[in-house]
């Protein structure tokens, strides 16, 4: 579809810079401030310990590519990542494989269906299409390079932890509780085998999956992680060169179309930003060039997207101008044109979504 080399011509970045520091303190806080009281949505229960969750938690961080960081809420408390992973491993193994070899054996398309459908992959030939629902992770997960699961885990781990900037532990009681329940993902495993989508052990590649989604972390550490991403792979606290930005632009790509399930459509409408969720609650969104929020919230909607995450998400985007697809119309730029009066009024006359 595509003239191969017109791929190798080198891309620009995308431009601007988030607004000044006072600006964004102020906005997060008024994010969560905005939304902490809104009530819909339900906590997970089909992982039993998700059901346990505090549906009160509300956390959100905002961290820039300079590594600055700006937080309102419950932004230190400790969840399982869940889906938010697929985006990161993804990434490992673009690196390891390659923006060719990712495109086929998994694919790069929206399922339109929910994540852990099987009949998606029925539909299309036994291709997961999509690496940000349940199939498509699992075969992502299994196309790692590694000689062994034990392996694989390790380094899968360990590739989580580099995008994090600390050492990011394994919640033992979320893994046991998904582990002992996740029939349907051991079903996707086998399903993948029986098209020849999946080389290693099936049942042991879901295991090295429901590990990476029972990792811990906070709303803060979502933010670095996907700062990393829109820093061309450079984490903005260590400095650590995770993945190269051709990687970091191919993951990016894939969030936008993908990352909030069937719902990325109307989340792409509405807040212009390559994203990730997960049903413990987490959301990250990423601003290319800028940095990224890792927002926190258990209450989820029917799709399994965190409802207060994503009206801050959409609140932010707006009052930072972190949309992709906004622009205006070309003029020398004026020395006042990001003032702080301006950041403030444009967030307060496009409030939500
Ligand atoms: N571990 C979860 C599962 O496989 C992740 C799903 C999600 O976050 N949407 O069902």
């Amino acid at each position: 579809m595509f003239e191969s080399d017109a791929l190798d011509i080198a891309q620009r970045s995308s431009t601007g810079s988030l607004p000044p520091a006072d600006d964004i303190a102020d906005l997060v806080v008024r994010a969560h401030a905005r939304y902490a009281d809104v009530n819909e949505g339900r906590v997970a229960d089909y992982i039993p310990i998700l059901a346990e969750a505090d549906p009160a938690r509300f956390g959100l961080s905002i961290v820039g590519v300079d590594g600055s960081a700006f937080e309102a809420g419950d932004v230190g408390v400790e969840f399982s990542i869940q889906s938010i992973s697929k985006a990161f491993v993804f990434a490992l193994v673009c690196e390891e494989i390659g923006h060719e070899a990712v495109h086929e054996l998994v694919g790069v398309n929206n399922t339109g269906l929910a994540f852990n459908s099987l009949i998606a992959m029925e539909l299309n030939g036994g291709s997961p299409m999509n690496p940000m629902v349940n199939a498509g992770a699992i075969a992502t997960t299994g196309l790692l390079p590694a000689e062994s699961s034990e392996e694989r885990w390790r380094r899968v781990r360990e590739g989580l932890s580099r995008f994090a900037g600390r050492k990011l532990a394994l919640d033992e009681v979320v893994y046991r509780s998904e582990a002992e329940t996740n029939h349907r993902n051991r079903a996707i495993g086998k399903l993948l085998q029986s098209y020849g989508r999946l080389d290693p052990d099936p049942l042991e590649t879901v295991d090295v999956y429901t590990r990476q989604c029972a990792l811990s972390v906070t709303a803060h550490d979502l933010a670095v992680m996907g700062a990393t991403l829109a820093d061309g792979g450079v984490n903005p606290i260590t400095g650590e060169q995770v993945v190269s930005a051709a990687v970091c632009r191919d993951t990016l790509t894939v969030l936008a179309s993908c990352g909030m399930y069937e719902r990325s459509g109307e989340w792409l409408f509405e807040i212009g930003l390559p994203a990730k969720s997960g049903v413990a609650g987490g959301i990250v969104a990423v601003s290319p060039g800028k940095g990224a929020v890792g927002a926190y919230s258990p209450r989820l909607d029917p799709a399994g997207n965190s409802v207060r995450g994503q009206r801050a998400c959409a609140y932010l985007s707006r009052a930072l101008g972190l949309n992709l697809f906004a622009s205006a119309r070309w003029s020398t730029p004026e020395p006042s044109s990001s003032s702080r009066a301006d950041t403030r009024r444009h967030a307060e006359e496009h409030p939500d979504v």
